[in-house]
């Protein structure tokens, strides 16, 4: 047998810690799922602490630059997705902070309108296959302002009543045998507990579940973009009239400038139309195959990918400022703050989604969502919306805990197209109500009564399909 490098490893000392809160239920992580849980958990009454470890909300949506909001209706411009999702569209709405196809144009084949969002400002994104008539169809996605949509989900947590904690890391669960009691975090001010009745693991990578001794699964086929790093950058002052031009009137060229990118490690992927009334903005989705599988648990990989992929989008601009029309003034405005993370761990919960279930159209009598499945392949055509159990959140054996967002429990095959951002908002709504209900009745949020959690959804404004 192999000799395994020895680790050298020291014993941390025992020391009293300061429990600064006690609540109903405690959110750790303040991305799609996490603010998803905290506002539905506040809302239903509890008394609600949401932890996020930088200093704004919105997760890769906001700090990861991914401020693309799909798949709000089906393939056919059926919107499956109202509550929470809605609400948030509706609230930057009124402060010019989306955009989106006119809902008389949601699901429409007619060439003139899809030709328009796809060349358009508005993007690729707004744009799917339909294999049944093999012809492009329009959907609702938003697009989103990240700034603005930092500030109004301050404003939403806030006014819903949740005690808010930034720049605090969560670490480890606080457990009594297989139940979930709190969890420390460290912070400027130290190492805490928070002691909560609910704690719900949104951090998306399952940093809290994994410290409960919960199952998870974090197998990926490298080939899947869930297991890909990524930072996105922005491009901005890019003269988009003349570099539409130019790719028009050269394609040959322009292929060949854009192999030789890649060949000297650069990213040729780009989409317009990503900043409101930015025109001149380009952002680019530099999601790339690694050559090994990545771990986004691995602090040594995410220095390195991080320092990598900075390096790369330099190779980038200076490439495409010396042999591109349109990039003669264009700078880079911004990298994400935030690497990009999709994949990592998942929990192994109750009900697992599998392959299967995409195309058994099952209405689950705990369906706590409708999601479009939106993907690029005919199931999206065939199968245009999957019913999603609230079992997923509910990990097997621990007690005190669910779990909201990416790390739902799914196959990486399945997860790979329902852990985006409007679906993680949908979880963390199930989970947060869930959690109140739990802590209110003083049960494990696994007996949480799935009638009554499905009514509760509906009242505020969830469109779920009647149980037969
Ligand atoms: C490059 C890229 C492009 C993508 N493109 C799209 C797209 O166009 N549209 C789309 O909808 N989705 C897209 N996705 C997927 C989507 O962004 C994520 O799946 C989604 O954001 C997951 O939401 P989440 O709340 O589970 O996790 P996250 O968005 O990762 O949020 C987790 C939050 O928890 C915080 N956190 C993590 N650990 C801790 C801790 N220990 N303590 C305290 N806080 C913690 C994080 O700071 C973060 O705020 C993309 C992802 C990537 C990486």
């Amino acid at each position: 047998m192999a000799k395994r490098p020895s680790v050298r490893t020291i014993t941390e000392p025992a020391r009293e810690i300061k429990v600064c809160r006690e609540a109903d239920v405690v959110v750790v992580g303040g991305g799609p799922g996490g603010i998803g849980s905290a506002i539905a958990a506040a809302r239903s009454g509890a008394k609600t602490v949401l932890i996020e470890r930088y200093g704004h909300l919105g997760g890769m949506a906001t700090g990861g630059l991914v401020n693309i909001i799909p798949n709000l209706s089906d393939i056919y411009g059926k919107q499956h997705l109202y509550g929470l999702n809605q609400e948030l569209i509706d609230r930057l709405d009124r402060r010019g902070g989306t955009s989106y196809p006119k809902k008389e144009d949601w699901g429409t084949t007619d060439r003139k309108v899809v030709d328009y969002y796809l060349d358009a400002n508005l993007g690729w994104f707004h744009v799917r296959h339909d294999y049944k008539t093999d012809k492009q169809r329009v959907h609702y996605t938003a697009v989103v302002d990240p700034e603005i949509l930092k500030d109004e989900l301050n404003d939403m947590v806030l006014e819903a009543g949740v005690d808010l904690l930034l720049h605090s890391w969560g670490t480890r669960t606080i457990t009594d045998g297989n139940t979930v009691r709190g969890v420390y975090f460290e912070s400027k001010s130290g190492r805490q507990a928070i002691l909560g009745k609910v704690i719900i693991d949104a951090t998306g990578d399952g940093d809290i579940f994994v410290s409960a001794g919960a199952e998870m699964d974090n197998d990926c086929d490298n080939k899947r973009r869930t297991a890909w790093l990524a930072l996105v950058f922005w491009m901005a002052n890019v003269d988009i009239r003349k570099l539409d031009h130019f790719r028009a009137s050269q394609p040959d060229k322009w292929g060949e400038l854009l192999q030789e990118l890649s060949r000297l490690g650069g990213y040729p992927n780009f989409f317009k139309g990503i900043l409101r009334n930015q025109p001149g903005v380009l952002w680019y989705h530099c999601m790339q195959p690694q050559p090994e599988r990545t771990d986004a648990m691995d602090v040594e990989q995410l220095t390195r990918i991080d320092i990598k992929s900075r390096k790369r989008a330099l190779v980038t601009y200076d490439f495409m400022k010396k042999h591109v029309p349109g990039f003669e003034n264009a700078y880079i405005m911004l990298t994400a703050p935030q690497l990009g993370t999709q994949g990592g761990r998942r929990i192994v919960g109750e009900y697992t989604l599998s392959e299967k279930d995409l195309e058994t159209d099952e209405v689950f009598p705990d369906t706590i969502a409708v999601l479009a499945n939106n993907d690029f392949g005919e199931i999206s055509s065939n199968h245009p919306a999957l019913c999603i159990p609230y079992r997923c959140l509910v990990p097997k054996r621990v007690d005190g805990l669910l779990v909201a967002g990416r790390a739902f429990s799914s196959a990486d095959t399945v997860n790979e197209t329902f852990n985006i951002i409007p679906h993680c908002i949908a979880y963390g709504q199930a989970a947060g109500t869930a959690a109140a209900m739990a802590a209110r009745d003083g049960i494990q949020p696994r007996k949480v009564d799935y009638t009554a959690l499905r009514e509760n959804l509906g009242k505020q404004g969830v469109n779920l399909p009647k149980i037969k």
